[in-house]
């Protein structure tokens, strides 16, 4: 059977929004509330951009931070919500929406589990096959994790891993992350992901 449409696989924190640096503990984190939340510069841009080349927008994230109580599932949901509508105000609407909450170190016992939806498991890349008709070989995976390139080398799309630190120390570290599987691209700006899907 032949699926008909090609979708971009986003990845949702260090993509379409930013990490958020707390300066109080120096650390680079998932954003935690709607306050913490800014968008990466140039992701509208691009986002429309992928419409217009004819791709589904399709938003895939790992969010264990409801299970481990680092944030509510109310806050959860108002993040969301903020992104979206964020989105849509800027005339994007993604065509599907997918977020594991789950960890196999989760304190919730609802959300504790091996389950097969967090990345680098494929389970949503298969949902969203089915829920949208998606050709997997003309999609991509567009992430900053190395957890995203494998979940998108396994499922037949080619990757983009976007990382704000190239440096050779940093691409050492990935490279043994990655086990032997190389992104089809390395960029430093979603910004430059344009042109490689443009092609
Ligand atoms: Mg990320
Ligand atoms: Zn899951």
């Amino acid at each position: 059977m032949r699926h008909k449409n090609k979708a971009i696989f986003l990845d949702r924190d260090g993509i379409v929004i930013k990490m958020h640096y707390d300066r109080n503990f120096g650390i680079i984190d998932t954003p935690i509330s709607v306050k913490q939340i800014e968008f990466v510069p140039g992701i509208f841009e691009f986002l429309r951009a992928a419409k217009r080349f004819g791709f589904l927008l399709v938003l895939i994230s790992n969010q264990p931070a409801v299970g481990i109580k680092k944030i509510s599932l109310q806050t959860h949901k108002e993040m969301k919500t903020y992104i979206t509508k964020t989105l849509q105000s800027h005339g994007i609407t993604l065509d599907g929406e997918y977020y594991c909450l789950h960890h196999s170190y989760a304190s919730i016992s609802k959300y504790k589990k091996d389950c097969v939806c967090r990345k680098p498991k494929t389970g949503f890349f298969m949902q969203a096959v089915k829920d949208y008709d998606i050709d997997l070989k003309q999609s991509w995976m567009i992430g900053d994790g190395v957890y995203d390139i494998i979940a998108g080398h396994n499922v037949g799309c080619k990757t983009i891993l976007v990382g704000n630190i190239i440096e050779a120390e940093y691409l050492d570290i990935l490279e043994k992350k990655l086990e032997g599987i190389k992104p089809d691209y390395l960029v430093k700006y979603i910004s430059e992901v344009k042109n490689l899907i443009e092609k």
